[in-house]
């Protein structure tokens, strides 16, 4: 037992993750204190999240100094230097796509503690990302609920484990055809069954683009071969991923979908912390809990990211990058659903990718990747 407060940076601390991780800090404010705060966008909620906090390091994207923030004494630093403060014990990093690598590379190099929600800077640079953690002994604790899971069935096992079972709730469209596909709309692609989560992933899940690279992702943290990690669809998200060992036992981990518990999971471990807060399974109104497989016909995108993170190289990094702009199209309405995986195809089918790639070739792919989107776009090529 440690009773030691731990000194947290919170990067993308306005987004849905950055805010549920200030909630479990709310409930725990003996053991947790935040030292970084970090936003994109919303100057209201930060000078809020500043008044409450009183961090002592503070970056806003739009504005470097204090304006139209709290008159209090904080220093403006870039995510980077927040990632790697000496004062900050563990950074959360919950900033939404291309935004995390930067900032993650810094905090790996400083060998911080790093509790890791942006699945794409570890989809993008994992091999880099693992190597210089395993230098510096950064650990990187994972917050997206799936590879919680996982790690929560690892902990207590000394074995590496046969299979890595990743569920997925299939979003709103499961069971949907292609060609009804083609006409959803922004709205119903945002309606998630059972997650509330950030506009980016929330499209991710519709398209399952999330859970390709939730496979990439879990084939670094895991240090498991792609052949030995499975998707299953889960619609209820209440079995969060599932383990098989050598012998054949499985272990799953499950709950309430609520990112709370991941997030306190990897803030307090190795200890559990008791949190009123957080929702109990009630056996007493569970119903079925059901499994099936995913349609890789109706929803390409699952296919494509993981043949990328197969293929390697600079490929995972135009995935992202692709996906993200597809993405960032499909929310102002400029194309259709089914146009974001085909859009990351054609992209995917254009790259000549580099093996092994340093760090500046895979920003240098992401650059490409995002340009040859508008290309295809502006040109009227789309499917
Ligand atoms: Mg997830």
């Amino acid at each position: 037992m440690t009773s030691t407060i731990k000194r947290l940076a919170i990067l993308g601390s306005t987004g849905s993750i950055g805010q549920q991780t200030l909630e479990v800090v709310r409930a725990f404010p003996h053991r947790f204190r935040v030292i970084g705060l970090a936003a994109g966008k919303n100057i209201d909620l930060l000078a809020r999240q500043v008044s409450e906090f009183r961090p002592r390091l503070v970056y806003f994207q739009d504005g470097k100094s204090g304006q139209g923030l709290p008159d209090v004494n904080c220093e403006f630093l870039p995510p980077e230097g927040i990632a790697s403060h000496p004062q900050v014990d563990t950074v959360i990093i919950a900033t939404s796509g291309k935004s995390g690598l930067l900032p993650l590379v810094a905090a790996v190099k400083s060998g911080k503690e790093i509790a890791l929600a942006n699945k794409e800077s570890l989809v993008a640079a994992g091999k880099i990302i693992t190597g210089e953690a395993r230098l510096s002994k950064a650990r990187i604790l994972p917050l997206d609920s799936e590879h919680s899971a996982i790690w929560q069935c690892l902990n207590g096992e000394n074995q590496k484990p046969a299979r890595l079972v990743l569920t997925a709730s299939g979003g709103p469209f499961l069971h949907y055809s292609k060609a009804r596909l083609s006409k959803v709309t922004i709205e119903q692609a945002l309606k998630h069954p059972s997650w509330q989560m950030g506009r980016k992933v929330t499209i991710d899940s519709a398209t399952l683009m999330n859970k390709g690279l939730e496979v990439i992702e879990a084939h670094w943290l895991f240090d498991m071969p792609f052949e030995s990690i499975n998707v299953l669809i889960h619609p209820q998200s209440i079995v969060h991923s599932l383990v098989e060992f050598i012998d054949g036992s499985v272990k799953a981990q499950l709950g309430y979908p609520d990112m709370r518990l991941p997030i306190q999971y990897a803030l307090s471990y190795p200890e559990r912390l008791p949190n009123p807060n957080l929702p109990r399974l009630n056996w007493d109104i569970m119903g079925n809990l059901t499994f099936g497989q995913a349609d890789l016909d109706a929803f390409p995108c699952l296919r494509l990211a993981i043949e990328a993170g197969k293929k390697g190289g600079t490929y995972p990094a135009v995935l992202c990058a692709a996906d993200e702009i597809a993405v960032d199209l499909f929310l102002s309405r400029r194309i259709k659903f089914t146009d974001i995986a085909c859009l990351v195809e054609q992209v995917l089918g254009e790259h000549q990718t580099v093996a092994c790639p340093t760090l500046d070739e895979i920003i240098a792919a992401d650059t490409w990747a995002r340009e040859m989107v508008s290309r295809f776009v502006s040109g009227d090529s789309l499917c």
